[in-house]
């Protein structure tokens, strides 16, 4: 089959590898395959940390228990090595939080996921370098963390060993007949397929009509600090890297709005010193920006049509949730498995206003 994918982030260019790998001609349309939220997100692998529940949940696990197949499987088919650890996350609490998610991690225990939770002086014996005021918190010892940038380049290199072609191009109108994709239009040329996928992150909106947001996030650059696992608290998330640390992130919906502001890396920077002081001895690297395909509802859209599928709003995970949104099209075209996320997650939830709305 020939397989025309939209939108090169993790979500477009993950499917485009298991779809060439299972044998198929992919060709990737992107208008700019740098933009992508994907090159600049934490990478934390987090569905417990997040406090994540019902159906996002059980989506979030099985793309975690897909991970380090996925992590192989772009090293081996790329060629290059990626930052992946697996060794859990701090999820540090406030006061008002510890009830909640000692709640959260009896309900994750009783699903098979190990947590430690720890107070006081076993906390700060644990993790030497945290403030004094931070009294409470839980290890969840099955999340991760990925190097999104080196996930990112990895995928590029596989597309290229693959000979899936990455066509710079915007795509601008779809040609539905009979419910059928004839072909998508971009500014340079038409692309006709046999299936279609539509991942435009954040721009989804203007594509397809479905109301995906952009969600600004600035992340910090650092050097010097030297943690083993994330830190992941209220206030700033604590990232560490093979020869860097990434503190997350701010939270701005002000629409594609590209500016690094000086509030946003002072906002960071004050937020993360408040769970480890020490780190304003780092050295400053950079701050860079980013779009996260937000839903009214915070949660993914999967619709699938007669040759066609979207996968979009993967929001504050598409990282993590990048492994189970490609095996949903692959079910559907090597198996003639219809997922059950194309019924928990359409689109058509957000008719006539119908949705609820968590934010
Ligand atoms: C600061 C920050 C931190 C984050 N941290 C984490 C984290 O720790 N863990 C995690 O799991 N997730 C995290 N995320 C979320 C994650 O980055 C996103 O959910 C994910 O990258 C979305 O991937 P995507 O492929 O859907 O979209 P993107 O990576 O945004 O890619 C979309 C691509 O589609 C292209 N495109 C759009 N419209 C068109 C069109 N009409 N024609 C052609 N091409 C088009 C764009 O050019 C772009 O290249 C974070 C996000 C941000 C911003």
């Amino acid at each position: 089959m020939l397989i025309c994918v939209i939108g090169s982030g993790v979500v477009g260019l993950t499917c485009a590898l298991d779809l060439a790998l299972a044998g198929h001609k992919v060709k990737v349309i992107t208008r700019n395959y740098e933009e992508g939220a994907s090159w600049v997100a934490g990478g934390m692998l987090a569905p417990f940390s997040e406090g994540l529940e019902g159906d996002i949940l059980r989506l979030s696990i099985e793309s975690l228990r897909l991970y380090d197949e996925y992590v192989s499987r772009v090293e081996e088919v790329s060629g290059h090595s990626i930052f992946y650890r697996r060794n859990g996350i701090l999820r540090i609490l406030d006061s008002g939080e510890v009830e909640a998610y000692k709640a959260l991690a009896d309900s994750y225990r009783a699903l098979g996921f190990d947590s430690q939770p720890l107070e006081g002086s076993s906390l700060r014996e644990a993790f030497g370098l945290l403030s004094e005021e931070i009294s409470s918190a839980i290890l969840f010892k099955d999340e991760g963390n990925v190097d999104s940038q080196q996930l990112m380049d990895a995928l590029i290199f596989a597309m290229h060993r693959l000979g899936v072609e990455i066509v710079l191009d915007e795509v601008h109108k779809i040609k539905i007949e009979d419910g059928r994709v004839e072909e998508v239009i971009g500014f340079k040329n038409g692309y006709g397929a046999d299936f279609y996928v539509f991942s435009p992150g954040a721009w989804g909106s203007a594509l397809l009509g479905i109301p995906v947001y952009p969600l600004k996030g600035q992340i910090l650059k650092v050097r010097g600090l030297d943690i083993d696992r994330v830190l992941y608290s209220p206030y700033a998330y604590i990232i560490p890297k093979e020869n860097y640390t990434l503190i997350g992130a701010t939270s701005e919906d002000v629409s594609f709005d590209h500016r690094r502001t000086l509030g946003g890396v002072r906002s960071l920077g004050n937020n993360a010193a408040r769970v480890v002081p020490s780190i304003d001895e780092c050295e400053f690297v950079e701050v860079n920006v980013g779009f996260r395909p937000a839903t009214p509802d915070q949660l993914p859209v999967f619709d699938v049509g007669e040759n066609y599928v979207v996968s979009a709003g993967h929001f504050r995970n598409g990282i993590l949730l990048a492994p189970v949104s490609s095996k949903v099209v692959v079910d559907l075209l090597e198996r003639g498995v219809r997922s059950e996320y194309f019924e928990l997650f359409p689109s058509r939830r957000f008719q006539n206003g119908n949705h609820t709305d968590k934010s």
